[in-house]
């Protein structure tokens, strides 16, 4: 009798099943902090949407669970494997099918990464505006975790930029939903319900994405504060101006020092200004003509100067671009300097305040520590959490409890993965937590998609 990976082996070849020791550790984990790897028992690439269909319903037959793996950059433990199960990997489904440029629309498989797309519709004078910080991350991890990034201030996350999917089912059926529209008013939206979904309702086996045009000119300013209340109280100022920055980050001065020495980032900020910032407020700002970003820098700047600000930079194109690099790769230095956790909470934009105010307090009592920065124009806190002891579990349920006490939510675009769904369950009204089981029932009766994310 043919063992399950035999099976898979009749859908997609030999070549493309791998079991047991024969699958590396990267497999195993994905970039969050905590919790050990996994090693799968079964590795899978599928090369098209039918044999992804094809290989969930052998899963489904084999009781064997199954977590869908783009680049493994998540950082909630949501690709980790389950023992015993299956990974499917996406790596052989990473083509770009279309550009469309009259509808302004891509369709990708899954597997491209942000950096493929960039590349490909940059000729095109076309951009995807979703700019989460790790350019290898892949479209069908973005779907599922619904992204965010720096320019979410702007144009959206993930959620506002995905048209449509082709999506594979647990029973086996393929579906289409949405497609190259911007607007639809027919029926339940389940293009909505799969992105975010954390690979646990459908597998995204297509995506058609929004595109905008590339600005053509742009700037980058950075601005100095006492401390991060004034920073937080800045961004009302700059978004009431009508504005609209592409990117409004917030960065506290131990992250700056920590980005300044792992990236050997030289920004020219005067000495004086930088022993007496607690805090710095990152502005980015494009325009078509030349002369109007001009203006919006001047009007910027001297709303901000009558506002409180240390000083003013605006960044040259060389300082500016390698500013936002070392943001993205923020994480790397708080893992570098031996962060226990990242969290990526999100509240009420007016409330971050007293969102830092409270969780400095309750870290204080844990003798913890909190550095970070975060997409201030959302009020998504991306805090590294130093807590090495076993207190740590009880300080991030304590903090995700004022963000929800304040109107937010545990995780504003990394996900809950393996790693936050305990928390999630403990702190969710059961009524909205039964209507998450029923819907997760009627996508995936077997359970069989990435069980123990999002529902324990
Ligand atoms: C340095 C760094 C910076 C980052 N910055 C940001 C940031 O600014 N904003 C942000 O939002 N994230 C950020 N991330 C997190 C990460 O890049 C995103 O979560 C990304 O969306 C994960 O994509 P992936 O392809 O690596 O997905 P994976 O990690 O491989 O998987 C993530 C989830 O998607 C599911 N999945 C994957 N493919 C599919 C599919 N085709 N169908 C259904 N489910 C699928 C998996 O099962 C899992 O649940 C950062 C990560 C790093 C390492």
């Amino acid at each position: 009798m043919a063992t399950v990976a035999e099976k898979f082996a009749t859908i997609v070849g030999p070549a493309n099943v791998l079991a047991g020791d024969r699958i590396g550790p990267d497999y195993h984990h994905d970039e969050a902090l905590v919790g050990p790897p996994q090693a799968p028992r079964y590795l899978v690439y599928p090369g098209s949407a039918e044999e992804t269909a094809a290989l969930l319903v052998m899963a489904s037959d084999a009781g064997v669970p199954v977590t869908a793996r783009g680049s493994g950059t998540g950082l909630s433990g949501a690709c980790r494997p389950v023992a015993d199960g299956l990974v499917l990997s996406f790596e052989r489904m990473a083509t770009i099918l279309e550009i469309d440029v009259d509808n302004q629309v891509a369709i990708v498989q899954p597997g491209v990464t942000l950096a493929a797309l960039e590349e490909a519709t940059r000729p095109y004078g076309l951009m995807y505006s979703v700019f989460p910080g790790e350019q290898s991350a892949s479209i069908g991890g973005n779907v599922a975790t619904n992204a965010g990034g720096m320019r979410a201030v702007r144009y959206g996350v993930t959620r506002h930029n995905v048209l449509g999917l082709q999506a594979a089912l647990a029973s086996g059926d393929l579906i289409r939903t949405g497609g190259k529209l911007t607007k639809v008013s027919t029926g339940y939206d389940l293009t909505q319900l799969i992105i975010g979904s954390e690979g646990t309702l459908a597998l995204a086996t297509e995506v058609t994405l929004r595109l905008f045009p590339r600005p053509a000119h742009s700037a980058t300013l950075m601005v100095a504060f006492d401390d991060l209340t004034a920073v937080m109280a800045a961004v009302p100022t700059v978004l009431r101006t009508g504005v609209a920055p592409s990117i409004l980050e917030y960065l506290d001065t131990r992250t700056l020092d920590a980005l300044s020495q792992a990236q050997g980032l030289e920004l020219g900020i005067d000495p004086t200004v930088r022993s007496a910032a607690q805090a710095y407020l990152v502005i980015g700002l494009d325009n078509r003509e030349q002369d109007r970003l001009d203006a919006d820098i001047t009007m910027i700047g001297e709303l901000l100067d009558n506002s409180g600000s240390l000083d003013i930079y605006v960044l040259n194109g060389n300082s500016a671009r390698l500013l936002i690099e070392a943001r993205d790769k923020a994480f790397w230095s708080a893992k570098a300097a031996h962060a226990d956790e990242i969290l990526d909470v999100v509240v009420p934009r007016a409330s971050m305040p007293e969102f830092f105010v409270r969780a400095e307090g309750l870290a204080r009592l844990s003798n913890a520590h909190l550095a970070g920065c975060g997409h201030a124009g959302d009020g998504n806190v991306h805090l590294a959490v130093f807590c090495p002891d076993d207190d740590r579990e009880h300080l991030l349920h304590s903090i995700f409890s004022i963000a929800l006490e304040l109107g937010g939510a545990i995780s504003g675009e990394h996900g809950l993965g393996r790693i936050k769904t305990a928390h999630f369950s403990a702190l969710t009204d059961p009524a909205n937590l039964a209507l998450m089981r029923r819907i997760k029932d009627s996508f995936d009766p077997a359970g069989i998609l990435n069980p123990g994310v999002i529902l324990d």
